[in-house]
Formats: structure tokens, C-alpha cells, sequence
């Protein structure tokens, strides 16, 4: 057969959009929201604000899980009055994560009436759909671009198909209707969204905020009307994005939907940062949000967190729970260290590790893994060879299995990534930024 010349299968995001660079400050800690800035994670709480210990503790909790904005919503005196302590007590705690600021309806007021909120915050968040109507709406919006301006803040421009701009969407099915072939009013509301987003944008600029203090989103709760939204905003400015599907939903469903949605955008170079919306179960953990953030950025190859496990579903051959009681150890082994590895070893967060069933794959996928084990299969033979670096290492028997393998595992990542260590990714390393 001859071989026919040919340039290899392309692989991995098309090219990233270029935006203008947002900064997000609070006193040495900045994160660079767009201008070519690694997509950032955020997240929001959901303790009352007015509570400065609890809205304390879950930011924190937020922050170390590894988000690198964390918003609040700001919605009452009472909340806008505890700003300020919120982030006295996360600086004591060594906290730097920066606020933002969530607000509806009398933002306005609150940003002028608590000048220290308006401090202590780092960015702001605008509906433009909740701020009244008519001249007030003008009045509003100008007041708390000027406090933005004043205190020198970014803000975000956050619209939302659940509080679009009632004014604007009634001119713009006015103007539809005279059209020679009406758009249908779905379509006429992706438009009013992008619309509302770009002139507000527009106007604050006019203002006086500066152009790269903008960020901009337009929220709705469908995969494709999203998709298409975002496609249409990023072809029609240059602002930093921040995506997100609004309402995503409870478990699977919402972190299924906001993958769908925002893996596409993302392959496309849409999206500066971005934040998934689940609905914790009752009790759930919070910090969910970031991790589903962070292993769709990870498994997508656009950022790196933390070393992934990969492990096969197993099957009629894992009969037992044994193997995925060493998957799921050796995940969460990971996880808890890296708070210090990440500090310790440098480049540890790209590291690969395989989690096999049996020997049917168990050897072939351990061996493009960094580090990999694998099982034997219900009944067969109770040994489980490790592979490192792509070649076969030592073979585990007994009981101990797991702890021994945790072991090498830490082992390795000393050898590798310590300062005696080469400290960067390897051969069988995703090419991660
Ligand atoms: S590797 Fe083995 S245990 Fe895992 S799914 Fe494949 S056949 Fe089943």
C-alpha cells in the first residue's frame, strides 16, 4: 500500500478569540480575565451575606477548592454593611481570593450608601435588566458605572434571558413585526440578548469605564440557544466572555448540560472564564461547582489542576468493588495532596495516572499513562504489574495493594516533579498551559 501525503488529524481548541485583558485586583492578588489569560474559574456563594462568618467560611472553602473569583450577591443593606468584614476576615485567614459583587435592583444605592462595600469589593456585577425602566434605568446604570470608575473596578455586564431588559425586547418584536419575514420570537430574543449586552457595554464606555474593565455574558438555560448567543456576542465585540448556562440544574443533568454547551464554545476560543451553575443537593458541597469548572477545563487540555485518574468502567470481568475502591482512593489521595504538591512539584497537576480492570486494556492504557496500575480481573491471577513512564515496573500482590500503590505513586512524584526532579510534564504528558 502506498502511503499517501498527508498533514496529521488537527487536535485541540481552534484558535482562542482575541479579547481585550480584564484585571480583577485585591492588593497583591490580580487574576487576568481575557487578553490571552488562561480561562478562569469562578464561582458564587450561597450563604447569606449579611452572615459575614458562614459568607466567610464558604469563600474559603471555594477559594481552596480552586476558585479564583468568588461572587457574593449583594442585595440588602444588611449584606452590603458586612462586605466589608467578609473580607477582613478572609484577608486574616490569608484569603486573597478576589470578590465580586453581585447586584440587582438597587445596586445603585447600595455601591453610593456603603462606600466601603464598594471598596472591598473587586468587581462589580450589572443586570441591565433589573434596574427599573426608562430615564431611572439611564440614572441607575450611570450611578453605579461611576462608583466602578470612581474606585477603579471592572464590571461584569451580566444579562440574562430570566430578567432581559423588558423596554428593549418590546421595541425589538415592535421592529420584528415589521419585518417582510418575522424572525420567531426565540430568535428575536437571542438577538435582544446580545443587543442589550453590547450597548450597555457601549454605554458604560461612554461613561467613562474604561474598555478593559468590560466583561461581558449573556446567560440562558438551553445548550443550543447558548451555543448560539455566545457565537454571535464574541462575532460582535472584543470583550472578555464569561460563560455560563443559568439554571443548569441538580446533578448529572446540570454538569452534562454545562459541559455540552460550554465544551463547544470553548473548542471554538469563546470563553474567558467561566462558572458552572449546579443546584447542590440539600447538604451538597458547594466547592462541586469548581471541581465540574476545573475538569472541564482540564479534560478539554485547556488548563491543568490537578493529576487525572484514568480508570475503566469495569465490567462482568471486575466483578468485586475492589477496583473501584482503588480508583476512587487513589483520586481523592490526589486531590488532598495537592494543596502542598502543587507548591512542592511543579507541574504535578499534569500527571496521568490509569486505574485498569483487568489485562484486556488494563496494560495498554497504563503504559500512555505517567503512572498506571493494572487489576487483575475477578478470579484470575491476584497480581497487578504498575507501569511507569510507558514501561512495566513492579507487580503488587495481597492486601495491600493500594496503600503500596499509593506509595509509588508519591514516590514518583518527588523523583519527577521535585526540585532534584525535571519539574516539567514528559513524554506521556498532555501538553497542557
Ligand atoms: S479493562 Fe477489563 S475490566 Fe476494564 S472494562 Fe475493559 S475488559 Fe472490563
Amino acid at each position: 500500500m502506498s502511503i499517501v501525503e498527508q498533514s496529521p488529524f488537527p487536535i485541540g481548541q481552534l484558535n482562542r478569540r482575541s479579547t481585550r485583558g480584564a484585571r480583577v485586583v485585591w492588593g497583591d492578588k490580580q487574576v487576568r480575565i481575557g487578553g490571552g489569560a488562561p480561562v478562569v474559574v469562578q464561582s458564587m456563594t450561597n450563604t447569606d451575606t449579611a452572615d459575614p462568618i458562614a459568607t466567610a467560611i464558604q469563600v474559603k472553602e471555594l477559594a481552596q477548592a480552586g476558585s479564583e473569583l468568588v461572587r457574593i450577591t449583594v442585595n440588602t443593606p444588611e449584606a452590603a454593611k458586612e462586605v466589608p468584614a467578609i473580607r477582613e476576615q478572609l484577608d486574616r485567614m490569608g484569603v486573597a481570593v478576589p470578590l465580586v459583587g453581585d447586584f440587582h435592583y438597587n445596586g445603585h444605592k447600595l455601591l453610593t450608601q456603603f462606600p466601603e462595600c464598594a471598596q472591598a469589593l473587586s468587581k462589580y456585577r450589572i443586570n441591565p435588566g433589573n434596574m427599573g425602566g426608562g430615564k431611572k434605568r439611564d440614572d441607575n446604570f450611570a450611578q453605579m458605572i461611576e462608583v466602578a470608575c470612581r474606585y477603579e473596578k471592572p464590571v461584569r455586564i451580566g444579562v440574562n434571558w430570566g430578567s432581559l431588559d423588558h423596554e428593549l425586547m418590546a421595541r425589538m418584536m415592535d421592529d420584528n413585526n415589521r419585518r417582510s419575514v418575522p424572525w420567531d420570537a426565540s430568535a428575536v430574543m437571542r438577538e435582544a440578548l446580545v443587543v442589550s449586552a453590547i450597548t450597555n457595554a457601549a454605554r458604560a464606555e461612554e461613561l467613562g469605564l474604561a474598555g478593559d474593565a468590560i466583561i461581558l455574558s449573556c446567560k440562558v438555560s438551553h445548550v443550543q440557544d447558548l451555543i448560539s448567543v455566545y457565537r454571535n456576542l464574541s462575532a460582535r465585540c472584543d470583550y472578555p466572555l464569561h460563560l455560563g448556562l443559568t439554571e443548569a440544574g441538580m446533578g448529572s443533568k446540570g454538569i452534562v448540560a454545562s459541559t455540552a454547551a460550554l465544551s463547544v464554545l470553548l473548542q471554538e476560543g469563546i470563553g474567558d472564564t467561566i462558572r458552572i451553575s449546579l443546584t447542590p443537593e440539600p447538604g451538597g458541597d458547594r466547592t462541586r461547582e469548581v471541581i465540574v469548572a476545573q475538569e472541564i477545563l482540564q479534560t478539554m487540555g485547556l488548563r491543568a489542576f490537578t493529576p487525572m485518574v484514568v480508570a475503566c468502567p469495569g465490567c462482568g470481568r471486575t466483578s468485586s468493588t475492589y477496583f473501584q475502591e482503588l480508583a476512587d482512593s487513589i483520586q481523592a489521595y490526589l486531590r488532598r495532596q495537592m494543596p502542598v504538591w502543587k507548591a512542592q512539584y511543579p507541574g504535578v497537576e499534569t500527571m496521568n495516572v490509569a486505574v485498569m480492570g483487568c489485562v484486556v486494556n488494563g496494560p495498554g492504557e497504563s503504559r500512555h499513562a505517567d503512572i498506571g496500575i493494572s487489576l487483575p480481573g475477578t478470579g484470575e491471577v491476584p497480581s497487578a504489574p504498575v507501569f511507569i513512564d510507558g514501561e512495566r515496573s513492579v507487580t503488587l500482590k495481597g492486601d495491600t495493594i493500594a496503600e503500596e500503590f499509593q506509595e509509588i505513586v508519591r514516590n514518583y512524584v518527588h523523583r519527577r516533579y521535585g526540585v532534584q526532579g525535571s519539574g516539567v510534564a514528559g513524554q506521556n504528558s498532555n501538553n497542557l498551559n
